[in-house]
């Protein structure tokens, strides 16, 4: 079968390798229908995630048909169309029966890597690295899927691929950050980062009833797509001042909420802490460029709560835990444990709460698939997230 494959920072080919066959009882193959880019996986290209090897095949974000299945799977039978979340959760462990997916006990084979690195291991993410698991993807025409009565949830026909296929991440991601803020009525939420997953942080904030939303980011495209529709308000960092605006626009308070949707690649106006972390990213004596997270502890009020998205790979440096600690600001972060979100928000998309589809800028064949990595990473014009059709 044609797969993406990781063939070295920046670079990706779609190459031939060996159809995925069903290892363990309880695997289902996919026949990927729909696959996307994310954000997660620039840090893959860019070279900033531990313990890739060339020829790994990428995605994380794809649904299909189900073509083949394990004896031991109930659930799922040839035929379904599914949709599958990112990290691979056993069910039974117990961070799944607290429904902490993404931290699953028993999914991710190379778990003594990963504590090396963490302290704990975390689940297994499909094409995510060896560090955490080393599962093929499914940026691929096929896809072997472990646990499969557990992560892939039944879509229904009448529901078109785009509308459910962010079911697969950044939706519940989005959802997730809005709902680690425990918004209440009246609340101002911030959001840094007007990409998918900053855009789907911002329509959850309302969905989940804060009264103004303010997202934050320097592409004018992006920016306006999310004013279109989402509702929320824009900040362009390029030209105005990130944390005199947000005081100036909550009458010095700040907002009661900070979401981080940039994660360990943020972009830093020039000047010397840009190039102090640049410098230590690329030593290698700082995994991260926090920039944007340092900017949402800065910027929230006293008593609030940063929620954080955007992927970290290690350690971080210039933390202002002082503000952090000394202002009572609560600190929340996870890889989504979109098995938990993905019933009721599907329930959302067929009544028409959201309609997911917004974020879509490329349709593009899988073959296209370093094209796509190039545009998505360097933000090229329109583009926002490109589907790939393997
Ligand atoms: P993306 O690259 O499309 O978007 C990131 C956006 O952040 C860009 O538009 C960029 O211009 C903006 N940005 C960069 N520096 C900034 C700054 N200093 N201030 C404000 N905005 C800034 O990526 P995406 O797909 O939207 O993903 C965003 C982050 O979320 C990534 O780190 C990704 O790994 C992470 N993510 C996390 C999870 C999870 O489960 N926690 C799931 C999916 C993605
Ligand atoms: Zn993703
Ligand atoms: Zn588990």
């Amino acid at each position: 079968m044609k797969a993406t494959c990781w063939t070295g920072r920046n670079s990706v080919d779609v190459l031939d390798v060996p159809d995925p066959k069903i290892l363990n009882a309880s695997d289902a193959i996919i026949r990927v229908s729909s696959t996307t880019i994310c954000g997660s996986d620039l840090h893959l290209y860019d070279g900033y995630i531990p313990t890739m090897k060339k020829g790994d095949i990428l995605g994380h974000e794809f649904m299909g048909e189900v073509v083949e299945v394990g004896p031991a799977v109930r659930k799922l039978k040839v035929g379904d169309r599914v949709v599958v979340p990112f990290p691979i959760a056993c069910g039974q462990c117990w961070a799944c029966r607290h429904e902490l997916y993404s931290v699953c006990e028993n999914s991710n084979p190379n778990a003594g890597l990963a504590e090396k690195f963490m302290g704990h291991s975390t689940a297994g993410i499909f094409g995510y690295s060896h560090m955490l698991g080393g599962y093929a993807g499914g940026q691929a025409e096929y896809a072997r899927v472990p646990f499969a009565d557990v992560g892939p949830i039944k879509v229904e026909d009448d529901l078109t691929d785009e509308q459910v296929l962010f079911l697969s991440d950044i939706l519940p991601t989005g959802y997730m950050g809005a709902d680690n803020c425990d918004i209440t009525p009246g609340d101002t939420v911030a959001v840094w980062g007007a990409g998918p997953v900053g855009q789907f942080a911002a329509a959850s904030a309302y969905l989940l009833g804060a009264e103004r939303v303010i997202v934050i980011d320097r592409f004018p495209a992006r920016l306006d797509r999310t004013r279109e529709h989402t509702g929320a308000e824009t900040i362009n960092y390029e030209e105005a001042d990130t944390l005199k605006a947000l005081r100036d626009m909550t009458a010095g308070r700040g907002p009661d909420a900070c979401i981080e949707a940039v994660g360990m690649e943020s972009h830093h106006p020039t000047g010397p802490v840009n190039a102090y972390d640049r410098t230590k990213q690329a030593t290698r004596t700082e995994t991260d460029r926090p920039h944007a997270l340092r900017e949402a502890i800065l910027a929230c009020r006293n008593g609030g709560t940063v929620s954080t998205l955007g992927v970290y790979g290690g350690l971080v440096d210039k933390f202002p835990m002082g503000s952090l600690m000394n202002r009572s600001l609560t600190l929340r972060a996870g890889q989504c444990h979109v098995q938990h979100y993905l019933r009721p928000l599907l329930d959302r998309i067929r009544k028409g709460d959201i309609d997911p589809s917004f974020v879509v800028s490329h349709h593009m064949p899988l073959a296209e698939a370093p094209k796509g990595y190039e545009m998505f990473k360097n933000k090229r014009g329109e583009t926002n997230k490109i589907v790939l059709h393997p």
